[in-house]
């Protein structure tokens, strides 16, 4: 397993790799439309999200415009996202709940993000790093998981547990550069069915590459 010093060399060499890559998506939406659009995200491909939150927020931005929507109204929107009628039902119980309980404001905490209706960590972890800005979290999506299990850096099986082991051992300064370094690893080179190894500015630390690397030697 790779240990915190390898971890500090692999992160810097990410960061460098993609240096100018800026966060797109969440540039310019606030606290609550990010926590939307994570929702939206779930069980739905990156450019469908990113299509389907921007078609979204230019017909309901607040939650008081979500709550004055109807579910069918919404549903209309986010049709096209996974489960899209349940996604809509659960954005307009959030939008309520936020206005009623939290006087318009999303929760400012984990704890209280968790209790809304379909927040669980990677929602509520992702709120906090690109809605508040915070390091308080690591948000675990399919590609870090998968990412930081090939590198080795954990050895986990669920996202949960990938987060609760990535927390004890990555430098609290990257806790919110993660999952964007990932993310674009993951879509551009560390892709889920074929990586792109020879092109990956960390294979000398992967163990999923040192494996297949070994594989291959013998097979010759
Ligand atoms: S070497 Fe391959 S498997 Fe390892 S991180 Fe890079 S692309 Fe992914």
């Amino acid at each position: 397993m790779i240990e915190k010093q390898e971890i500090e060399e692999i992160m810097q060499k990410l960061l460098k790799f993609y240096e100018g890559r800026e966060i797109e998506w969440s540039a310019s939406l606030n606290p609550f439309q990010i926590l939307i659009g994570t929702i939206l995200s779930q069980r739905t491909r990156d450019v469908m999200t990113e299509k389907i939150t921007k078609k979204l927020f230019e017909k309901f931005a607040t939650p008081e415009d979500f709550n004055k929507a109807s579910v069918e109204e919404i549903e209309n929107v986010i049709r096209g996202a996974g489960f899209y009628k349940q996604k809509a039902k659960r954005i307009k119980e959030i939008a309520e709940i936020i206005l009623k309980k939290y006087n318009g404001k999303v929760p400012e905490s984990r704890e209280e993000l968790m209790k809304l209706p379909g927040v669980g960590a990677k929602t509520s972890a992702i709120t906090m790093v690109y809605g508040f800005g915070k390091n308080d979290a690591i948000p675990v999506d399919t590609h870090v998981h998968r990412i930081s299990n090939r590198i080795g850096m954990v050895k986990t099986k669920t996202p949960e547990e990938t987060e609760k082991e990535l927390m004890k051992k990555i430098p609290r300064k990257y806790w919110n550069v993660i999952n964007h370094l990932f993310v674009i690893h993951g879509q551009s080179i560390c892709l889920p069915m074929k990586p792109r190894c020879n092109e990956c500015p960390t294979k000398e630390h992967c163990r999923y590459f040192r494996d297949c690397r070994k594989i291959n030697q013998k097979q010759s």
